[in-house]
């Protein structure tokens, strides 16, 4: 470890010579008063992505409760709390961008509204940790080495001084962060007892500022008020007992007219896999874990699923291969893509799926009674999903909550129909049952051929993922949450809804090449790759899945499924049972 003087003699030593000379602080490390400064990479130019850099402060400085970290949900809450923190003291203690390129530009991932267990800040026993990024300064492409002195023996201490010790964090702000994770993993596992797939508490706020913006509004919010009839309390080891509307597990329909907030309620279902910040108005939202937004994607590839519950008897022709229990396609339909992605939830574990009517195939979700009289079950390959719904719960155990406001053909197969009026929801069941008793009369047909079964397994070949095709520099990265760069292919993920943030697609990228090294093989299903991947992350961390510090943010099992399922190279095979 050197010294603060030597950092700054050697910074004054380099000062106008070209920006290469940076290079000789790369792998050091600086000891400060209070802090310690790690240097891991240095950028080869003042455009390219920043340096990366650990604010380290001992624990012996920082003073952090061992009770703040004991545990993982704890943990992980501390660690967004902190990169939060960082992220504030870097607005008021930096001077930001300053010469060319990203020069003096001081950067941390710390997420948005969702609490993601994320590398930007670390904690253990023995210091607290906070991941940068950091421009080195330039102007052209010469060493400023005065600004460097600045930012990284000023600023930089001055960072951690504002924020990585107990008393510049706050405790009270820090437990109130902790407490709301841990409130929100308890309301996941209270689920379960209370046979519930969901949870909306009282007063939570749905909507969002825009549709840019994923905060709360700043105004006219109407809050949630539970319907009598769907009321819960829970009790929660922070807040107490809260009550709300508890979705029951099975088939449950929001109705409503448009515009009520039917499809803002169940996009803050399916944000609420992860816990939310204090004060996003989500905090006690909980849907089960492993809840899966299932959405038409048409232009989708599929490779080996078996939709044939839902898909069958494709016409001759192009499709004339083409079996349905191992269906593939480099351009599948409305309705085979959203086949397809229900089959693929169901095989990586997913006991909830959310489906809304306005991503959802028309002809997929249902068929008319008008319309079975004039095109005969016998041409139409398709059994809608009102058709298997019930099934999908009373023999796979998978429930669903479904937006539905333009067809009562669901009414039938439903075990709770809730109505959004004016952004409040009612309970509506008992009316339900009784128009759909009332219209007998034009009631569909059933189209299901064969009871439901359980979808096959796959097995993904390993030698199909190559990122690099041969080629040496295999490139592995992500454009936003939109793509997945992964060699010489593209993953299209823009329709996987429950991707969150573009560190949880770099972090499934670097699964992605461990999964081809480490964990694929001849035997190795899908689902059984998936566990190998949660096992891995849960023993090792996620700083294990990079050999660089890289802003990673742990991504859900479903979404490493679907990003793989998109590959275009994937190829599969169907497991023996
Ligand atoms: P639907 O799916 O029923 O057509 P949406 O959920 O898309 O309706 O909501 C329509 C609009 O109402 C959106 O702009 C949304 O932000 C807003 N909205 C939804 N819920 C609320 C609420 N609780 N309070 C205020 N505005 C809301
Ligand atoms: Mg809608």
């Amino acid at each position: 470890m050197h010294s603060e003087e030597e950092l700054e003699h050697l910074l004054r030593r380099i000062d106008g010579r070209g920006y290469k000379a940076y290079k000789e602080i790369q792998r050091e490390a600086f000891e400060f008063d209070g802090c310690q400064l790690f240097i891991d990479h240095v950028q080869g130019d003042p455009f390219a992505a920043p340096s990366r850099m650990r604010l380290r402060v001992p624990m012996e400085e920082a003073c952090i409760p061992a009770d703040l970290f004991s545990n993982r949900v704890r943990r992980v809450a501390f660690e967004d709390f902190v990169a939060r923190a960082v992220a504030r003291a870097i607005r008021y203690e930096t001077r930001g961008q300053r010469g060319s390129g990203k020069s003096g530009r001081v950067l941390i991932d710390s997420g948005r509204q969702e609490i993601l267990e994320r590398t930007a800040a670390s904690v253990c026993s023995e210091f607290l940790e906070a991941r940068l990024e950091v421009g080195l300064p330039a102007t052209g492409r010469r060493v400023l080495g005065r600004e460097a002195e600045v930012l990284l023996l000023d600023e930089l201490p001055a960072i951690a001084r504002a924020s990585l010790s107990m008393e510049a964090l706050g405790e009270e702000d820090a437990r109130r962060h902790i407490e709301c994770a841990e409130d929100h993993a308890a309301l996941q596992s209270a689920l379960d007892e209370h046979g519930l797939v969901a949870f909306v508490a009282d007063a939570a706020v749905l909507p969002r500022e825009s549709g840019a913006s994923d905060r709360p509004p700043q105004k006219d919010a109407v809050p949630f008020m539970a319907p009598d009839a769907l009321r819960v309390s829970l009790r929660l080891p922070y807040a107490g007992q809260v009550s709300g509307m508890g979705i029951p597990k099975g088939v449950t329909l929001i109705v409503g007219g448009g515009y009520h907030g039917k499809s803002t309620l169940l996009r803050a279902l399916e944000r609420s896999v992860h816990p939310h910040i204090p004060g996003d108005g989500r905090e006690r939202v909980a849907a089960r874990s492993s809840a899966v937004k299932i959405r038409a994607e048409d232009g989708r590839r599929v490779m080996g699923c078996d939709i044939h519950a839902f898909i069958d008897a494709l016409p001759g022709g192009l499709s004339a291969t083409r079996s349905t229990d191992a269906f593939e396609s480099d351009d599948a339909s409305g309705s085979t893509s959203q086949a397809a992605n229900i089959v693929e939830a169901i095989e990586a574990g997913s006991d909830l799926l959310l489906l809304d009517e306005d991503t959802s195939a028309t002809n997929f979700m249902v068929r008319d009674a008008r319309m079975q009289a004039l095109v005969h079950p016998d041409h139409e390959p398709i059994t809608p999903f009102v058709d298997r719904v019930r099934e999908l719960h009373d023999t796979l155990g998978v429930s669903s909550v479904l937006v539905m406001g333009g067809s009562g053909d669901y009414f039938d197969v439903a075990d709770t129909v809730i109505e959004m009026r004016a952004y409040q929801p009612r309970d509506v069941t008992a009316r339900a049952k009784r128009i759909a008793s009332e219209h007998r009369n034009d009631r569909r047909q059933p189209e299901a051929r064969q009871p439901l079964e359980a979808p096959h397994q796959r097995i993904p070949d390993r030698r199909s993922l190559d990122p690099s095709r041969g080629r040496h520099d295999v490139r592995v990265d992500a454009r936003g949450t939109d793509t997945l760069v992964f060699g010489t292919t593209e993953i299209d993920l823009r329709a996987v809804e429950q991707l969150l943030d573009p560190s949880q697609t770099r972090a499934i990228a670097r699964i992605l090449v461990r999964a081809r090294e480490e964990w694929m093989g001849p035997n190795v299903t899908l689902a059984e790759l998936l566990d190998r991947v949660e096992g891995a992350l849960d023993e090792q961390g996620l700083d294990r899945f990079s050999d660089r510090p890289m802003n990673l943010a742990r991504p859900r099992r479903f979404e490493v499924a679907a990003a793989l399922n998109r590959m275009r190279s994937l190829r599969v095979e169907q497991a023996r049972s």
